[in-house]
């Protein structure tokens, strides 16, 4: 990427009612563009880092042996009113609209209902059984508040994946096999140490639902965390009985705020009751299809990750999520310039993600930019670079400087 032909711009003003740091810092670094409370666009930065998310958990996912589809914004009526979840009162976050001929629609907040009538066509026997499938999708809901920037969207990115069992076992097995994927994700993504398994509400079929919360003073959730464990549970959910039944000590326990980037439900056979989604057993019995869940919050990951993760500079983006792996730029004259053209392109066919700031501007810009955007190296080619082959490399973490040649520097990045 060469930043004098992309679009990316750092800014300095950002707008008034702007509160949120990780949409502050967003938008200084030129990552999102605010559209209206709770809807932000995704610039080539801001793009690059929901892909690099969207690539961990699609990987993770697969390894689960789910496939990859997607579905469509436009919802109907009809799939909802089984399950009640069509009405208001139920679900306050609808935004609907109509078409021209008065039929009421509804925009995608989730897909369980959806999913089971696709899987009233697809699935039929026990031999179709169990299966997975997730999406990447945008979701809409009419938030009453929106002042976490994009931890809180009014249209945002979810991945959520739907399974569907043929028992409860069946299901069970599923859900903790999910449950480690999920930690992975977190894991590879640079929240791991961070992020836990959360008791909260929500479960339709089970007392619990599970929350994956990432620990952080911008989060609009509250958990009580027993560290040693790993395990919190949901302010919703705590009281002294279910202490209990987690075997949880009050004393052992840290209350701390924390953002949901993840949540994972178990429908057991609820919904394929009330939606009439049945298959036959081996015995050639028909069956409820059992479901179960799997929410990650894409977007409000890369406004959590912002948000944990920054300096009095700026972002300092986790490695497997940067938008890119060096941000380099020449000091020097036509010579030097060309040196840097070249190095570009080693490092480029080396299939290193490099930001280029070929700009006209000083260099203490290009500087105060690198920081800002919070990119893991920084390299420099200087008038001496060209005669002695010697770069000079820094860490966005470090102020040390080191020179080293093009296979030094090789070795560093691509490690
Ligand atoms: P919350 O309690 O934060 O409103 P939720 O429990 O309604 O979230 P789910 O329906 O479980 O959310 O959605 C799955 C995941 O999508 C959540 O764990 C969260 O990471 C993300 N998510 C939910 N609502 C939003 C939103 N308005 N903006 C951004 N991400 C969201
Ligand atoms: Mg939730």
């Amino acid at each position: 990427m060469r930043l004098s032909k992309n679009i990316t711009k750092t800014i300095k003003t950002i707008p008034a009612d702007e509160q949120a740091t990780n949409a502050k810092l967003l938008i200084r670094a030129g990552y999102i563009h605010k559209e209206m409370a709770g809807a932000y666009s995704y610039l080539p930065l801001g793009l690059r880092v929901i892909e690099n998310i969207k690539q961990i958990v699609r990987e993770e996912m697969d390894a689960l042996g789910a496939s990859e589809l997607l579905m469509t914004s436009l919802q109907a009526k009809e799939t909802w009113e089984p399950t009640k979840r069509w009405d208001d009162s139920v679900v306050d976050i609808w935004f609907k609209s109509q078409l021209k001929n008065g039929t009421e629609i509804g925009l995608a907040w989730s897909h369980e209902e959806p999913l089971m009538l696709m899987a009233q066509q697809l699935v039929q026997s026990y031999r179709d059984l169990p299966i997975s499938v997730y999406q990447f999708q945008t979701k809409f809901r009419n938030e009453l508040r929106s002042k976490s920037g994009v931890m809180r969207g009014r249209e945002f990115i979810m991945k959520d994946m739907y399974a569907f069992s043929r028992s409860q076992v069946e299901l069970d097995q599923f859900y903790s096999e999910a449950q480690q994927a999920y930690l992975k994700v977190f894991d590879r993504i640079g929240i791991g140490d961070y992020t836990f398994v959360t008791f909260a509400s929500g479960g339709a079929f089970t007392q619990f639902s599970h929350e994956f919360q990432t620990v952080t003073a911008s989060g609009e959730d509250t958990i009580y965390l027993d560290r040693s464990r790993r395990l919190a549970v949901n302010e919703e959910v705590y009281n002294d009985e279910v202490l209990k039944q987690l075997s949880l000590k009050k004393g052992q326990l840290e209350r701390v705020k924390a953002a949901e980037v993840g949540n994972i439900f178990n429908f057991g056979s609820v919904k394929g009751e009330q939606m009439n989604v049945y298959f036959t057993d081996e015995a050639g019995e028909r069956q409820p299809i059992f479901l179960s869940s799997y929410g990650i919050g894409i977007s409000r990951l890369m406004g959590v990750i912002a948000e944990h993760f920054n300096d009095e500079h700026g972002l300092v983006w986790p490695v497997p999520i940067a938008p890119a792996k060096v941000y380099l730029l020449a000091i020097g004259d036509k010579k030097t310039i060309k040196t840097a053209d070249k190095l570009y392109n080693v490092l480029t066919g080396h299939g290193v993600a490099v930001i280029y700031d070929d700009r006209d501007i000083r260099p203490g810009e290009k500087f105060a930019d690198a920081d800002l955007m919070g990119i893991p190296w920084r390299v420099v080619v200087n008038a001496k670079s060209s005669t002695d082959g010697y770069y000079e490399i820094k860490a966005r973490t470090e102020t040390s400087l080191k020179n080293v040649q093009l296979k030094a520097l090789l070795d560093i990045i691509l490690t």
